[in-house]
């Protein structure tokens, strides 16, 4: 039997990379909070398809799979909104329990223990290595820990501070989504299926409204926790701008977070890996993290693999860190900068910056994966004639969007290899880079 690897959480990536690893022989036990039937949520995500292949799982059927079409975003004062145009890349609304459920057949018929219904709580250290899992039922020793719990994961967040991987996320960095389906109230159709509100009724955050044929998708996200009160209040608004959305809930009316920042910068230490939301993998404009973090599981797997003495060393391990950074990182931390500008600009000013066309379809594109353009920084000096008018909103915009030229540089300038000094000041540069506010 292989070296002993620990997964830690059902995350979708670590899911992948337990699957992968078992292959290859080694001895892989996942430990879940939850009971089998729980995992996933009770709607549809945007995932793009051929993450099945990339991750050498057979494609589901998918002849009754619907695609997004374009999207419309509206800026506060829903006056001036942009239509980004699918062009036939829309993502597949692909259902939760269902991948999950792929997901974990994938990795039982690789030889992976799941085992559910246990609680982790922290992590096991020897010095700065972590060599296992506290849990709900006693201690788990592991020659490698795969950090698969999500955000707010309890090993992260009790790792020493010498092992350089940072614990918490700040202000703007989580985002709290309520989803649910309602039902369709007939007669009222939008001229576009999916509607997002940047934002939204003048608050930091987003919402959406997808109307279907039956039924309509709403989420609404915050920056911070919503109470029901809130929430009812927010959802009588909406109706109000989107009469489509009926009264009775269908599906989902959860509320969960998902991280909405840059990718953590140092995701490895001794014995020990993030992957997925632990390691704020998902794009921070959209919130998407299911491909991101599956494609992580995968660069993990062939770094453990690769690693012949079996060290599972932050030396070692810091491949598979390095990769993520130059292969999605570096895109990641690029839309965060335009998310930062959203969020530390008043209404007043995400108004400004739409009405005048500073910020352009192809802006929001990026965030969204239909464009692999990447942000219209080259065409500064147009906007900013069209933007003279607010000479504040526009230079802080401006530097923000030539940030995100920059940002990708610091990024491709990862240390190829772990040197504490080294990796320190690629951080601290990560930093200085990224960061446009005081958090
Ligand atoms: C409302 C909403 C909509 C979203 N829409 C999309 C979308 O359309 N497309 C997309 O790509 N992404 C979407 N996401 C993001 C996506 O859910 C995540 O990025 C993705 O799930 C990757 O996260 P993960 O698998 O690493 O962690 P998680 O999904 O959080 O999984 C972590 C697992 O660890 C377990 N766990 C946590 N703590 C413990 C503990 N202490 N002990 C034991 N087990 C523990 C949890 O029960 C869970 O099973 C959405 C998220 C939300 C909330």
């Amino acid at each position: 039997m292989g070296k002993k690897i620990v997964v830690a959480g059902a995350g979708h990536g670590g899911l992948i990379a337990a699957a992968k690893l078992a292959q290859a022989g080694y001895d892989v036990t996942v430990y879940e909070r939850r009971i089998k039937s729980e995992l996933g949520y009770d709607w549809e995500d945007a995932i793009n398809l051929h993450i099945f292949a990339e991750c050498g799982l057979e494609t589901p059927d998918t002849s009754n799979i619907e695609f997004n079409g374009d999207m419309k975003y509206y800026n506060p004062n829903l006056k001036a909104p942009l239509v980004v145009p699918s062009n036939g890349k829309g993502s597949a609304m692909f259902e939760r329990k269902k991948l999950y459920e792929i997901l974990l057949d994938n990795a039982e018929k690789s030889g992976v223990r799941i085992i559910y219904s246990t609680e982790i709580l922290g992590p096991v250290m020897d010095g700065l290595r972590v060599t296992g899992i506290r849990t709900s039922d006693g201690v788990v020793d592991a020659d490698l820990v795969i950090d698969a719990a999500g955000i707010n994961t309890p090993l992260r967040s009790r790792l020493p501070v010498c092992c350089n991987v940072d614990r918490d996320y700040g202000y703007g960095e989580c985002f709290y989504a309520y989803r649910a389906y309602f039902n369709k109230v007939p007669g009222h159709d939008p001229d576009v299926g999916y509607e997002i509100f940047l934002m939204h009724q003048g608050e930091r955050g987003i919402s959406w409204v997808v109307t279907k044929d039956s039924y309509v998708d709403v989420l609404i996200g915050r920056m911070a926790p919503m109470s029901k009160e809130k929430l009812r209040k927010t959802l009588d608004e909406m109706r109000a701008f989107s009469p489509q959305i009926g009264e009775t809930l269908l599906r989902g009316g959860s509320q969960e977070q998902i991280p909405v920042r840059r990718p953590l910068s140092v995701m490895v230490c001794d014995g020990y890996a993030a992957v997925g939301d632990s390691a704020y993998m998902t794009e921070p404009m959209s919130g998407s993290g299911i491909c991101a973090s599956m494609r992580a599981g995968l660069l993990l797997a062939e770094t453990v693999i690769a690693d012949e003495k079996e060290e599972y060393s932050k030396e070692t391990l810091w491949e598979y860190n390095r990769k993520y950074m130059l292969h999605f990182g570096k895109n990641f931390a690029a839309i965060d900068i335009l998310k930062n500008v959203l969020l530390c600009t008043e209404v007043e000013g995400v108004n400004f910056l739409f009405d005048k066309g500073i910020i352009t379809e192809n802006d929001m594109s990026f965030g969204t994966g239909k464009s692999d353009k990447g942000m219209a920084f080259s065409d500064l000096v147009a906007r900013a004639t069209r933007g003279i008018g607010n000479l504040p909103v526009l230079l802080r915009t401006a530097g923000a969007l030539s940030k995100g030229d920059n940002v990708k540089k610091v990024y491709e300038a990862i240390p190829k290899t772990y040197n504490e000094k080294a990796v320190l000041k690629w951080k601290a540069d990560v930093r200085e880079a990224t960061t446009l506010m005081q958090r």
